[in-house]
């Protein structure tokens, strides 16, 4: 089973990803993870998108078509999660098109809605684990109090670089730009859930589980 976890930054999408990989086995495909990896590399196309993410803006449709396309032949173990990807309706249509030569298709689009005050909140309260990806949250989640990442043991603790206001107010611009028509464009697929994502993440979790369980 192949699906999409549509929304802005903030709703939660990783968090989500990371549950479906632990349940599910399935794989997390992160253009976010892989261009961030790329940047910390130092690669050159690294270097080229550091300065376009540290901004707020959209990575070009070539470099992140060309890194999902990479990983499709790859193993798919319980389903492909897209999770960052497609941002654009071209990264949606070149989607469709990987999916289908590589004999594959998508079961599922699950847009999770979260309200623009709720997502400024989250951001700016966000930490991950440098390890392991855990997310934490200052408020909902707090990193343990001995230091340590309750799900691998490790204590470096990260936070993005481009979860400060100023990107966060250029990453939704661009959101509601040019992601948000992918809400009608699979809508009209017929392939559109929607999520209500403001809840705990259990709950968030549970009502996922649940669209998957009937796609
Ligand atoms: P994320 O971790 O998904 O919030 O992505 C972090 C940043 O990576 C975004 O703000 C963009 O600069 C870039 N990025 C990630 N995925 C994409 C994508 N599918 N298309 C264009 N840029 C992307």
């Amino acid at each position: 089973m192949n699906i999409i976890l549509l929304g802005p930054p903030g709703a939660g999408k990783g968090t989500q990803a990371r549950h479906l990989v632990d349940t599910r086995g399935m794989v997390q495909l992160s253009t976010g993870d892989m261009l961030r990896e790329a940047k910390d590399s130092g690669t050159e196309m690294g270097k080229i998108v550091a300065g376009v993410m540290a901004r707020g803006e959209l990575v070009t449709d070539e470099i992140v078509i060309g890194l999902i396309r990479e990983k499709l032949s790859g193993d798919n173990g319980g389903g492909f999660i897209f999770d960052g990807f497609p941002r654009t309706l071209a990264q949606a249509d070149a989607l469709g098109d990987l999916l289908a030569a590589t004999g594959q298709k998508l079961d599922a689009v699950i847009e999770m809605e979260v309200d623009d005050e709720a997502l400024v909140a989250r951001i700016t309260a966000r930490s991950t684990c440098g390890s392991c990806g855990e997310v934490y949250n200052d408020q909902t989640k707090p990193q343990p109090a001995d230091g340590k990442c309750s799900k691998c043991g490790a204590s470096n603790f990260k936070r993005r670089a481009d979860d400060n206001e100023e990107s966060l107010r250029t990453r939704l611009m661009e959101y509601y730009k040019k992601t948000s028509p992918l809400i009608g464009y699979y809508y009209a697929k017929g392939a559109l859930t929607k999520v209500d994502g403001l809840g705990e993440i259990d709950a968030v979790a549970r009502a996922i589980e649940r669209v998957l369980d009937k796609a």
